[in-house]
C-alpha cells in the first residue's frame, strides 16, 4: 500500500493542495495532527481532508487548543493570539471534526502519535536522548510522529539510537525499530521553506521523503489580511 504521510498542515490550504497534487495517487493518507493553528485556512484544510478516502488523522496540540481541550499555558504570546483567531474562525462543523480526533493510534501495525508515543500531545523529539526514552512506549516496529516540523528518522539498532536526516527527494528503507517524522506541510522549520511529506510503502518498508515548493506569497497575503502575527507570516518564507 502507498500511504501518504503528512503532518502539521497548520491551516495552510495552498501547501496542502500542492502536496496532495504532488503526491499523486495513494491508497491512504495518514495525517499526524496540527491541522489548524498559525495559518489562514483552518476550515478549508479540514473540508479538504474530509474528502479523502482512507484518511487517518490525529489530533495535535494546536487542534486541541483551538477546541478548548488544552490550556494555553504552554503557548507563547503570539501563538495564543493565533489560537484566538482560529477559535473565532472555525465553523461548528470544523470544530466537530477536531474534537473527534485522537492524538495517538495504531493502524496497519504502525503506531502514529502527534508528538511522541510517550506524550502524544506535548513532547518534542529533537534528539536521540529523548527519542531513546520513547522506544518503550510503543509495541510496533515503526512509530510515525510530527510536532517538531523537522524531518527526521530515529533508528534503534544494536548500538543505540541514531538520527538519520533524510535528503530531500530520496528514499530510505526503514530497518529495525524507527521513530520517523515526515516534517511539516504548512510550516517547515528546518530552514527549507518547501512543504515536506512522505510516501510510505508498508510492504517494502520504504520512506520516500519529498519536498515541494508552494505559493508562499499567497498564504502570506491571506495571513496579512487576517492580521495574524507578523512573525508567523515571515517564517513561512524562511522555513524556520
Ligand atoms: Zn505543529
Amino acid at each position: 500500500m502507498r500511504i501518504l504521510i503528512i503532518s502539521d498542515i497548520h491551516a495552510n490550504f495552498t501547501a496542502l493542495e500542492t502536496v496532495l497534487d504532488d503526491a499523486g495517487k495513494v491508497d491512504a493518507v495518514w495525517c499526524l495532527g496540527d491541522v489548524v493553528g498559525y495559518g489562514p485556512d483552518p476550515n478549508e484544510c479540514i473540508a479538504r481532508l474530509q474528502q479523502i478516502p482512507n484518511l487517518v488523522c490525529l489530533q495535535g496540540n494546536h487542534d486541541a487548543a483551538v477546541v478548548g481541550d488544552l490550556p494555553l499555558d504552554g503557548f507563547n504570546y503570539e501563538a495564543r493570539l493565533s489560537v484566538g483567531w482560529q477559535q473565532e474562525t472555525v465553523t461548528a462543523a470544523s470544530r466537530k471534526f477536531l474534537v473527534s480526533l485522537e492524538p495517538k493510534t495504531v493502524v496497519n501495525d504502525v503506531t502514529l502519535a502527534h508528538a511522541s508515543p510517550r506524550q502524544p500531545i506535548f513532547e518534542y523529539l529533537l534528539d536521540t536522548y529523548s527519542a531513546s526514552e520513547n522506544f518503550g512506549f510503543f509495541n510496533t516496529e515503526f512509530c510515525f510522529v510530527g510536532h517538531t516540523h523537522v524531518p527526521s528518522i530515529f533508528v534503534h539498532d544494536h548500538d543505540g539510537v541514531n538520527l538519520v536526516v533524510p535528503e530531500p527527494n530520496t528514499q530510505v528503507e526503514l530497518r529495525g525499530r524507527c521513530i520517523a517524522n515526515p516534517g511539516s506541510v504548512g510550516q517547515p522549520r528546518d530552514r527549507d521553506p518547501r512543504s515536506a511529506y512522505v510516501i510510505f510503502d508498508d510492504q517494502a518498508g520504504t520512506w520516500d521523503f519529498r519536498r515541494v515548493e508552494y505559493d508562499v506569497a499567497s498564504v502570506q497575503e491571506r495571513m496579512q489580511a487576517a492580521q495574524l502575527p507578523e512573525r508567523h507570516i515571515l517564517r513561512l518564507a524562511y522555513g524556520n
